[in-house]
């Protein structure tokens, strides 16, 4: 039988923020199975600010995509036919898919997913690769003790708001960056968050300061920016300040020029350490064990922002950079079957 499958695609590469005309939608028939593969049904796409990096042709740590080819994400599917001796119809799977609503793919490519153990859709989230950057982030490199201040910009995103709660758990006072009150007041009331802060009030740095009225111990940087350089300005001596991402900066067309923060660093004796979740690969089974665990014990809460339509993909992709999510940003294309 052949089967049609439609594609999103990237048609041109962005110029600062990226609009939906960079993205084309294109109709494909599959191949056929070959021995060790599956077909699959696509149910949840998720939509990750690394992705940004990878339609700009610089440098980075993940390759490039290339124009005209399949945007390629985490996606969670379902087994519909198989040619596979490990994976029934009806499996969940993960993978690192393309944007496609049906797809082709290798047994070898996909981790199957236990839907009994949680949503499946934490795997895209809390369980998955934002929860696990969060936890070698805070604490392998910000080593949060009891009783410091944890600053986390980006706080009510899928990461930030796994690093909040993690810090609470280390006994921290943790204060929280975010960009609407709506946000402020779920890391205040439903993650309990210690303090808040709207980075786009007019007095952000007043408030900023007195919220951090013990100075700053770790600071936990999702964003870059500005925002950055106001926290940097409040640490204390040794304070660590792991450096997970830089979003206000995705979308600048020339390099940012702050003011140099170095002398920071250096009169406090602080360290800071840019790192990517995949240094830590050997390691993510400890990483998901104890994050599985805090959500069972009901030490770790999540939020998930899911909107319906293949077709709302990029749409959702550009909602990051508008600060449309509250937790996990993904779109649902379709259900389990029965
Ligand atoms: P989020 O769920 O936090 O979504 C992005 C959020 O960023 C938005 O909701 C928005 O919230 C905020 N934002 C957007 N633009 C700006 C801006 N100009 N200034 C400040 N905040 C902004 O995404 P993730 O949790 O998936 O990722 C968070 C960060 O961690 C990203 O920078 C990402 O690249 C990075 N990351 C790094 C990894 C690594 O291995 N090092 C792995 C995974 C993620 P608001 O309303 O508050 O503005």
């Amino acid at each position: 039988m052949t089967m049609t499958t439609t594609q999103i695609r990237l048609a041109q590469r962005p110029k600062g923020m990226p609009e939906k005309t960079d993205f084309n939608w294109k109709e494909e028939q599959l191949k056929q199975l070959d021995s060790g593969e599956v077909l699959l049904k696509t149910l949840y796409v998720s939509v990750d600010p690394y992705m940004r990096g990878r339609m700009s042709d610089s440098k980075s740590y993940v390759e490039p995509y290339k124009v005209g080819e399949v945007i390629k994400g985490s996606v969670i599917a379902e087994v519909a036919e198989t040619n596979s001796l490990d994976l029934q119809v009806g499996d969940i799977v993960i993978g690192n898919l393309g944007w496609q609503t049906y797809l082709v793919a290798s047994e070898n490519e996909l981790r199957k997913i236990d839907p009994n153990q949680a949503p499946i859709t934490t795997q895209l989230g809390v369980l998955g690769m934002p929860g696990i950057t969060a936890y070698f982030g805070l604490l392998d490199i910000g080593k949060p003790v009891e009783g410091e201040t944890v600053v986390v910009s980006g706080a009510a995103g899928a990461v930030g708001t796994v690093v909040g709660q993690i810090a609470k758990i280390a006994g921290a006072k943790v204060v929280g960056i975010a960009g609407s009150d709506e946000k402020l007041t779920y890391l205040k009331n439903e993650l309990n968050f210690d303090e808040v802060v709207n980075y786009k009030s007019e007095d952000f740095k007043d408030q900023l300061k007195q919220a951090c009225n013990d100075g700053v111990d770790v600071y936990y940087d999702n964003v870059g920016g500005e925002v950055s350089d106001a926290v940097l300005r409040l640490i204390n001596k040794g304070a660590r300040i792991p450096v997970c991402g830089q979003i206000a900066l995705y979308n600048l067309e020339k390099p940012d020029l702050g003011p140099r923060m170095q002398s920071q660093l250096l009169i406090n004796s602080a360290l800071m350490k840019g790192f990517i979740v995949s240094d830590y690969g050997a390691h993510f089974e400890e990483a998901i064990k104890d994050l599985a665990k805090w959500l069972q014990d009901g030490k770790l809460s999540y939020r998930e922002t899911i909107i319906e339509g293949f077709d709302k993909i990029p749409d959702a992709f550009l909602g990051l950079f508008k600060g449309e999510n509250i937790g996990k940003y993904m779109v649902k294309v379709a259900s389990q079957s029965e």
